[in-house]
């Protein structure tokens, strides 16, 4: 038989490489199962549901935060906080740690998101600077934090799984978790598919942390049936729009960010230019040539989404939308719409690009329905520890609160 481990973690990402860094701070012997490889930047990867929603993420080390965008707000505190996750102390600790901060002013051009603030502000638009998990004196403004930051400025999971594997942690790479063996109704390891075949991994307690779409996939494989059933994605539409006289295409995307409609409403919305070529053809499509040399604004709007899709056990993903979602995104399109206009930009210009995509996925373990207030399914000792668990979608960038969760995990775990 194999080497015995304290904690199996299954994943590297948000969920993951936090929850590892604290158990092996405090000695406990961790092993992390990763499906994809060590490399940096990781592929972007482009999942497709059954209708067509693209859904982004990234495996390998350091999960999905290697590509985001390195916006960090606290989100979904009253509702955890309803499970008895109360979380206020870890989010300020993470927030201290990682140097949140409002993206900083010498990120900003002036006559990008300096000018624009100054017009919102006249026009009575409430636009702010996104908190950001960026060094600025090491950023150089590329606009390709989603394509993985090329100087470091961008914090991602990649230093958590470091200092976890400074402290003790084992990880094996190119690994995937297959099924929980259980024995007795107890979790005691993980079986796995890997370069040299199957393996069987033991450890004291095994906790998934393998993100909202394969998180689920492994509890269903493993007897936990209601797995699966209320993906929420965060769903996006893009609007976009030429704007002569305002160029933002100098600094960090998502620069600045829109809530108002928040909590009424439940859509958000904030703005980016795409430099990079490729990214631009495929968001744009036949448009592209249009917005490639102009200055031009894309507003992401961003809505809280009924969380109705579903992850099969074969992987396959359903996620459409509800007519409370297209409501949203459409009031959502008319605020940026609005807020175009005030940015200055051309009229004809103005369209939306059609088809929604999200890279926020959860609930697929809900608190509550698949884990209890301790995180533990219905198996003893089998935990989830990642996005899987949030209750609903947040309509906000999720991975600060994914992060809040995994270290107040830690501290209920001996
Ligand atoms: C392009 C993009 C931009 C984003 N920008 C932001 C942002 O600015 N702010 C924000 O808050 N959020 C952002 N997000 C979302 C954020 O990255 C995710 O919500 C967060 O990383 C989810 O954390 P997680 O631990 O649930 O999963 P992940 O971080 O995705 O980690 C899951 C890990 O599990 C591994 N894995 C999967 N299946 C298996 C298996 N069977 N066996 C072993 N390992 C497995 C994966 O390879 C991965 O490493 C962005 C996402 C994308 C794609």
């Amino acid at each position: 038989m194999s080497r015995k481990f304290d904690y199996i973690i299954v994943g590297s990402g948000a969920g993951g490489a936090t929850l590892a860094r604290e158990l092996c701070r405090k000695g406990r012997d961790v092993l992390i199962i990763e499906q994809g490889k060590n490399i940096f930047p990781l592929p972007f990867v482009i999942e497709k549901s059954l209708e067509g929603t693209d859904i982004f993420t990234a495996y390998g080390a350091g999960g999905a935060t290697v590509l985001m965008n390195a916006n960090g707000v606290r989100c979904l505190e009253k509702e955890l906080a309803g499970f008895g996750l109360i979380l206020d102390q870890e989010f300020t600790e993470l927030e201290t740690e990682l140097k949140l901060a409002p993206i900083h002013e010498s990120l900003l051009s002036e006559n990008g998101s300096l000018k624009l603030l100054q017009r919102c502000k006249a026009a009575g638009i409430r636009m702010e600077r996104m908190p950001k998990f960026i060094d600025h004196t090491k950023c150089i403004r590329c606009g390709n934090c989603s394509l993985g930051c090329p100087t470091g400025a961008k914090w991602t999971a990649l230093e958590f799984l470091h200092d976890a594997t400074a402290h003790g942690a084992e990880v094996v790479y190119e690994t995937k978790a297959l099924k929980v063996i259980v024995d007795k109704g107890k979790a005691k390891g993980i079986e796995t598919l890997g370069p040299n075949g199957r393996a069987d991994y033991y450890g004291d307690a095994v906790i998934l942390s393998a993100g909202g779409i394969k998180t689920p996939v492994i509890l269903m494989n493993s007897g936990i049936d209601e797995a699966g059933k209320s993906l929420f994605i965060d769903v996006c539409e893009l609007w976009y729009g030429v704007t002569p006289d305002i160029d933002i295409s100098d600094e960090p995307p998502m620069q600045l960010i829109n809530t108002e409609f928040q909590e009424r409403q439940g859509f958000m919305y904030s703005i980016g230019a795409m430099k990079n070529k490729e990214k631009l053809r495929y968001y744009f499509r036949e448009h592209a040539d249009v917005y490639m040399n102009f200055p031009h604004i894309a507003v992401i709007v961003k809505i809280i989404d009924d969380a109705k899709g579903r992850i099969y056990p074969d992987e396959t993903i359903s996620k459409g939308i509800t007519a409370r979602d297209r409501q949203r995104l459409d009031e959502g399109g008319e605020a940026a719409r609005k807020f175009l206009k005030v940015a200055g930009a051309r009229p004809e210009t103005i369209v939306k690009r059609e088809g929604l995509y999200g890279g926020h996925n959860g609930a697929t373990a809900a608190i509550g329905i698949v884990v209890d207030n301790n995180l533990q399914t219905k198996i003893d000792n089998l935990f989830v520890c990642d996005a899987s668990v949030l209750p609903r979608s947040p309509g906000l960038p999720p991975v600060l609160t994914i992060m809040a969760i995994a270290r107040w995990f830690a501290k209920t775990l001996s």
